[in-house]
Order: structure tokens, then C-alpha cells, then sequence
């Protein structure tokens, strides 16, 4: 399978992501050893907006969000796991949002409500077929 380089790639913030527990609540960190074990690859990178491609099994989470505080660091990084449990065509519909319930812990699920990502959605910003922010 070829895999398509991410560009504006943090390295260092990629490893933290992929090694530790500095950014997110250690309650989501099973998800990401599991995404680990099944092939795909997180990577942080100065985007405005973080995404998923199934093709490649890749998760991008941009950086900006590692400013924020760990409740919306976790439920963002949730968010773009989530994404990765069901199919492109599931969107942020009832099985995307069943997965987002079962990794995010309850206390920061709040922080989809705000979430732009239905407003820019339907802005038309994702922007090829197999790929969801
Ligand atoms: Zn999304």
C-alpha cells in the first residue's frame, strides 16, 4: 500500500502523541496501541484541521489543538479515533457517534456539540472521498 506523506509534520509533537500519555487522558490510550496494532499511523501536524484516510490508515491531528486543555486535547483525539472504528460513508452519523461514546470519556464528549465539523462540512472543506475531518 502506498503511503501518502503527510505534510507539515511535527515530529517531535508525533512522537509524544505516539509514545506517551503527555497529551491526552490515559483512558484513550488503548485505542490508540489498538489503532497502532492494526497498521495505522497518527501523526501531528501544523494543519488547521485534523483528519482521517482510510486508504492509507492514516489520522492526523492538527497542532494547534495540543494548546488546548487535556478535555479537549482527549475528546479531539477521540474524535479523529472514532473516525477510524467505522467507514467513510458512516460520517458523524449514529455509528460514528456510538464509537465517539465508547472512547471519549463522558466528561469531555461535550466538546463535539461545539465542534465545526458539520459547518465546515457542509462549507464543503473535507476534501477528497475517502477522507473526514
Ligand atoms: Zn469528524
Amino acid at each position: 500500500m502506498i503511503r501518502k506523506a503527510i505534510r507539515k509534520v511535527d515530529i517531535d509533537a508525533t512522537f509524544y502523541l505516539n509514545e506517551t500519555t503527555k497529551y491526552y487522558d490515559v483512558r484513550i490510550q488503548q485505542y490508540i496501541k489498538d489503532r497502532q496494532a492494526n497498521g495505522w499511523s497518527i501523526y501531528v501536524a501544523k494543519h488547521t484541521h485534523g483528519w482521517c484516510r482510510w486508504t492509507s490508515k492514516q489520522l492526523v491531528i492538527p497542532y494547534w489543538v495540543l494548546r488546548k486543555d487535556i478535555g479537549y486535547r482527549t475528546w479531539y483525539i477521540a474524535h479523529e479515533l472514532a473516525h477510524s472504528y467505522v467507514t467513510f460513508k458512516d460520517d458523524h452519523g449514529p455509528r460514528f457517534m456510538e464509537q465517539l461514546m465508547r472512547i471519549c470519556p463522558k466528561e469531555y464528549q461535550m466538546h463535539e456539540y461545539g465542534y465545526m465539523c458539520k459547518e465546515a462540512l457542509a462549507a464543503g472543506l473535507h476534501v477528497s472521498k475517502d477522507m473526514l475531518i
